[in-house]
């Protein structure tokens, strides 16, 4: 641990900040810190748009800063926390400056590949970052986890399944372990067959099992690409070679992730699927700090089973799989071009199966978007997502006829 996160943890109350206050994650984050409101002082929250409710929580919690990112709402927000004492910025400087303000542990939930260059501002400054952006790992791993050691950050896992793997591998040497598993919940179309995929909807997409999520990331799990996300940020995370990184599905989401180390031992960690269980792990890190997240009852669950995901049904598993394989430049692609999937998907504009069809036809033509460059600095990365995406949009138009039949069948 760095001298400068140490220093970082001393204080009380500890200054916190979160990028993405607005969101599920966000949301939750602050109604932990509220539930501990005498340990905490919140320096600086973010939204894109939502600015009323920004500046209501910016106000419940007496916040020093508010950015908003959508410029157009720099006005609203002045006028809804006038009076208040809180400063208000909007537009990417903003988020920028509320994720440079001085503070010892600050949440990046903002949802995308817009999240990275301000969860990158925030790590430049050290200290402690709990990261629920996956994306930042997704498209630009190497870039992101050696800003990691350069500012000598303490990086927290957020997302649940790599919180319960940092949590079972407890700072185990990386040669130990042979096999780390990723459970998933299957979503909601686990059991759906191709045929009936086609025909799902927005509405029946949304509706998750288990987990109460943001729309984009719950898309993400019906397709199964979030699992394929984490199977990046894992590789990352944990410098574990794909090789030796696993899904399977489990329905109960009650496992979230197993380690099988070289002993013939699997340490797993089980909870109930509330994310305030690994959003409080990060927060009070290395501490434990008491929640209201619902017990576990195994007698009463009775059962909890597991599968191999079936990559026949949902290829976007091996996409992602495929796109590590590959490396940086294919892996800022597969997350553009599913950024544009899944709004074209809400939008009603393409069926379900169309969501991995884009994807898998975006990748196919990447030789294109090389000249973009790949890995290198901030600007490069950014530049190869809009080249991504701008290839995604235009196969939109130009592939209308292939991808369309999972609109037209519903
Ligand atoms: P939400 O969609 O619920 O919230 C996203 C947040 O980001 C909101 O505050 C939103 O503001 C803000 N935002 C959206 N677009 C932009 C933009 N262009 N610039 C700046 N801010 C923006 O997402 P979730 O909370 O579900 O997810 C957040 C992150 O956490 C994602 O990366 C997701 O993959 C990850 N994650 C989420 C989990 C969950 O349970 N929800 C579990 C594990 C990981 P506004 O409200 O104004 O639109």
């Amino acid at each position: 641990m760095s001298k400068a996160t140490a220093n970082c943890r001393q204080e009380s109350p500890r200054r916190v900040s979160v990028l993405g206050a607005t969101g599920s994650i966000g949301r939750n984050t602050l109604s932990l810190i509220a539930e501990n409101a005498a340990d905490y002082r919140v320096v600086a929250l973010t939204a894109n748009r939502k600015w009323q409710e920004l500046a209501r929580l910016a106000r419940a919690h007496g916040a020093e800063f508010a950015a908003i990112a959508d410029e157009r709402y720099y006005g609203e927000l002045r006028e809804a926390l006038a009076g208040s004492g809180i400063e208000v910025g909007a537009g990417q400087a903003a988020l920028i400056e509320a994720a440079k303000r001085p503070c010892a542990w600050l949440m990046a939930a903002i949802i995308g590949s817009a999240g990275l260059a301000p969860t990158l501002a925030a790590v430049s400054r050290g200290c402690t970052v709990a990261l629920a952006n996956k994306e930042c790992l997704v498209t630009a791993g190497a870039l992101f986890m050696a800003a990691v050691a350069q500012h000598g950050t303490t990086l927290l896992p957020v997302d649940s399944e790599h919180s319960a793997a940092f949590q079972a591998m407890d700072g185990s040497p990386v040669e130990t372990i042979e096999r780390l598993v990723l459970t998933a919940s299957g979503g909601p179309f686990r059991e759906w067959s191709r045929e009936a995929l086609r025909k799902a909807t927005p509405q029946q997409a949304l509706r998750h099992p288990n987990w109460d999520m943001g729309a984009k990331i719950t898309i993400d799990s019906a397709t199964l690409m979030n699992k394929g996300f984490e199977l990046i940020e894992a590789h990352h995370l944990f410098a574990l070679p794909p090789a030796k990184l696993d899904v399977l599905i489990h329905p109960q989401s009650i496992v979230h992730c197993l380690v099988a180390y070289h002993d013939g031992s699997v340490l797993a960690q089980l909870a109930m699927p509330d994310m305030r269980a690994p959003i409080a792990y990060s927060l009070a890190w290395p501490r434990r700090m008491a929640t209201s997240v619902p017990r576990l009852d195994l007698a009463a669950l009775a059962r909890l089973e597991f599968a191999e995901p079936d990559t026949e049904r949902f290829p976007a598993l091996s996409l992602a799989r495929q796109a590590l394989e590959a490396g940086e430049a294919a892996c800022n692609v597969l997350n553009a071009a599913n950024e544009v999937a899944v709004e074209a998907f809400l939008a009603g504009r393409i069926g379900f199966t169309a969501i991995p069809a884009l994807v898998e036809e975006t990748l196919a033509q990447f030789e294109r978007l090389e000249e973009a460059g790949a890995g290198g600095d901030l600007e490069a990365v950014l530049a190869l997502d809009r080249a991504g995406r701008a290839l995604a949009r235009s196969l939109l138009e130009e592939y209308d006829d292939v991808l369309r039949p999972g609109l037209a069948a519903g």
